[in-house]
C-alpha cells in the first residue's frame, strides 16, 4: 500500500483549489490534486469576468443588494456580506499574483452583465478572464516550493476515521490506489455537475466528483435543486457546448426569434437583461413553440472582434460573423448552486474536510447566482478556509482503511453509461421541471444504478449528483430562481425559509 503523509490536501485545481493552495503554502506541506490537466477546469473556461464593487458610483453595499435579490431569498446574508466586502481586496492579491485586468487608461474597464445595478465585472483579454487568472494562479502555483502539484490523478474517495476527515485516496490509469494522509485536513475545490445535463458548458471535468465523495462520507449537502442554465450558448452540438458570455448582452446585443422579434419584452421589463433563468426559460418557451433562438450582435458590429476576440474566433469556425450575421443560441446547465454545506470557513459538518468554490454551498448564491460571483466566490472563501485551516493543531492520522475498486477503462462503455444520464436528467430535471416527470427520472437513475460497476468512478459520481438533484427538485413543491416546476409556476413564501438538506 503506497501511503504519503502531508500538512495540507487541496483536491482540483480551479481558482478555488489553486487559491487555497497558495493561501495555506505558508503554514506547511501543500499536496494539491487534480485529475486531469493542470488548466482543466472551469475556472480557465471562465468568460465574462469577476465582479467585485470598485467602480466609483459602486459599494459592497450595493453588490450585496444585487446577489440577495438575485439569489431569490435564499442567501445566507452572512455568507453574502463576506463576499461582498471582501470582493476588492481579493483583487488587490489576484493583481499581487500576477493578474492582469483589462484597464481603460488609468481605471480598471468595468463591465456590465444581468442583474447588476452597475458595471463591475473585472475582465482579462475581453473575454478570457478564466484563462488570465488561472494561468498566473499556476504559475505561482508551479513555483513554490511547499506545493507538491500532481495532476492526472483522480481523488476516487476520502478517508474517514473516528469522525473526521483524514486523508483521499487516489486511483490513476498506471498505478494502484494511493493513500495520501492530511496531519490538519483536506479541501474539497472539485467544482460543479454540469456534464450531468446533454446540454452544458462545463468542462468535462465536472462529473460532481466532490459532491458525491461529501455524501458517502457522511457530510451535509444543500440546495441541490438549483441548477443555473445559461441562456446562450452556442447552438452547435458540441460538448461542452461553448458559451456566448452574458457581457454580449450587456454590450447591446439582444435574443430574437426566427421571426425577427426581439421577444424579450414579452417576458420581462429588464428584457435581455433580466435574470438568467428568466432569459433561459423565455428561450426555452420559445424553442417548445417551435422557433429558433438567436442573437443579434449587429448593434456591437466591428467592436466585437477586439471587445470578444474568444467568442469571434469561435463564431468564424462555424462561419458565423457576428457583426455581419445572427449567433444561434441554446440554453445550456451552467452552474449548480447547492453543494456542500459549509459555514464563512469553508468547514463542512465533517470535521476535517473543508470545501471552497462550485462544489460548496456556502449560501452566498441563494436560489440563483448573480453573474460573474463564482469566480469571487472561490477566490474569497479559498482565503477563509486558509486561514482557519492553518490554525488547526496536528490529528492522528492512523492507518487508511478504505478499500477502492480498479478503475475501469472502457471508455465506449463509460461514454454510454454516461450519455444515458445527461438524457435522463435534460428530460426530467431541465430547466421546467414537474413531479411527474421527476418520478419517472429517478426511477430511471435508479436502474441505471443497478447496472454501472463501481470501477467507473465518474458515471457513479455523476449517478449520485443526479439523484440528489431529482430528489431535491421532486421536495421542493414552488418555483424559485434556477429551480422551475410548471405543476408550482409560482414561488411560495413559505418555501423561502426551507432549505433541502441531505
Ligand atoms: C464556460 C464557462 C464560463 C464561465 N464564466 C464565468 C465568469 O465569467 N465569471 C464567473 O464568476 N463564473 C463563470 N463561470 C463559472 C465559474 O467558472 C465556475 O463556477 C468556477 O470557475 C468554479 O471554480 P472551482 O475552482 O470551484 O472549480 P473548477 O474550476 O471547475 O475546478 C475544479 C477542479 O477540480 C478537479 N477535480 C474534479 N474532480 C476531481 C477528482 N475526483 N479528483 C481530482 N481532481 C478533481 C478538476 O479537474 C478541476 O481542476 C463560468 C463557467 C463556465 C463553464
Amino acid at each position: 500500500m503506497t501511503r504519503k503523509v502531508t500538512d495540507f490536501i487541496v483536491v482540483g485545481s480551479g481558482i478555488a483549489g489553486l487559491m487555497t493552495a497558495l493561501s495555506l503554502g505558508g503554514s506547511g506541506q501543500v499536496i494539491l490534486l487534480t485529475k486531469a490537466r493542470e488548466e482543466e477546469s472551469n475556472s480557465y473556461r471562465a468568460q465574462g469576468g469577476i465582479a467585485a464593487a470598485i467602480g466609483e458610483d459602486d459599494s459592497p453595499e450595493l453588490h450585496r443588494q444585487d446577489t440577495l435579490r438575485t439569489g431569490a431569498e435564499l442567501c445566507d446574508p452572512g455568507s453574502v456580506d463576506v463576499l461582498v466586502e471582501m470582493a476588492p481586496q481579493t483583487i488587490q492579491l489576484l493583481t499581487k499574483w500576477g493578474t492582469r485586468f483589462d484597464r481603460d487608461g488609468d481605471r480598471w474597464a468595468l463591465g456590465r452583465e444581468g442583474s447588476h445595478s452597475v458595471s463591475r465585472i473585472l475582465h482579462i483579454a475581453g473575454d478570457a478572464t478564466g484563462a488570465g487568472i488561472t494561468s498566473s494562479l499556476l504559475e505561482q502555483v508551479r513555483n513554490h516550493s511547499n506545493i507538491r502539484f500532481i495532476t492526472h490523478t483522480m481523488v476516487a474517495d476520502l478517508i474517514v476515521s473516528e469522525g473526521a476527515c483524514r486523508g483521499v485516496v487516489t486511483v490513476d490509469e498506471d498505478r494502484g490506489p494511493v493513500y495520501y494522509m492530511a496531519r490538519k485536513g483536506v479541501v474539497l475545490a472539485t467544482g460543479g455537475c454540469g456534464q450531468v445535463y446533454r446540454y452544458t458548458t462545463n468542462d468535462l471535468v465536472s462529473t460532481g466528483d466532490g459532491f458525491a465523495m461529501a455524501r458517502r462520507a457522511g457530510a451535509a449537502l444543500m440546495d441541490m435543486e438549483f441548477i443555473q442554465f445559461h441562456p446562450t450558448a452556442l447552438a452547435v452540438e458540441q460538448n461542452p457546448m461553448f458559451l456566448v458570455s452574458e457581457a454580449v448582452r450587456g454590450e447591446g446585443a439582444f435574443l430574437v426569434n426566427d421571426q425577427g422579434e426581439a421577444f424579450m419584452e414579452r417576458y420581462h421589463e429588464w428584457k435581455d437583461l433580466a435574470p438568467r433563468d428568466v432569459v433561459s426559460r423565455a428561450i426555452f418557451s420559445e424553442m417548445q413553440a417551435g422557433r429558433k433562438v438567436f442573437l443579434d450582435a449587429g448593434q456591437i458590429g466591428s467592436r466585437f472582434a477586439e471587445r470578444f476576440p474568444k467568442i469571434y474566433r469561435e463564431c468564424r469556425k462555424y462561419g458565423i460573423d457576428p457583426a455581419r450575421s445572427l449567433i444561434p443560441v441554446t440554453p445550456a446547465a451552467h452552474f449548480v448552486m447547492g453543494g456542500i454545506r459549509t459555514d464563512v470557513y469553508g468547514r463542512t459538518t465533517l470535521p476535517r474536510l473543508f470545501a471552497c468554490g462550485e462544489v460548496a454551498c456556502t449560501g452566498v448564491h441563494g436560489a440563483n447566482r448573480l453573474a460573474s460571483n463564482s469566480l469571487l466566490e472561490g477566490a474569497v472563501f479559498a482565503q477563509r478556509v486558509a486561514a482557519e485551516l492553518s490554525s488547526y493543531t496536528d490529528q492522528s492520522i492512523g492507518v487508511p482503511g478504505v478499500l477502492v475498486p480498479a478503475l475501469c477503462k472502457d471508455k465506449q462503455t463509460e461514454d454510454s453509461w454516461k450519455q444515458q444520464i445527461k438524457e435522463i436528467m435534460w428530460n426530467h430535471a431541465g430547466i421546467v421541471r414537474s413531479a411527474q416527470g421527476l418520478k419517472e427520472g429517478i426511477l430511471k437513475l435508479r436502474k441505471l444504478r443497478e447496472q454501472i460497476p463501481a470501477g467507473f468512478f465518474e458515471c457513479n459520481n455523476m449517478l449520485t449528483s443526479a439523484q440528489m438533484i431529482m430528489e431535491a427538485a421532486l421536495w421542493r413543491q414552488e418555483s424559485r430562481g434556477g429551480h422551475y416546476r410548471y405543476d408550482y409556476p409560482e414561488p411560495i413564501p413559505e418555501w423561502s425559509q426551507k432549505h433541502n438538506v441531505i
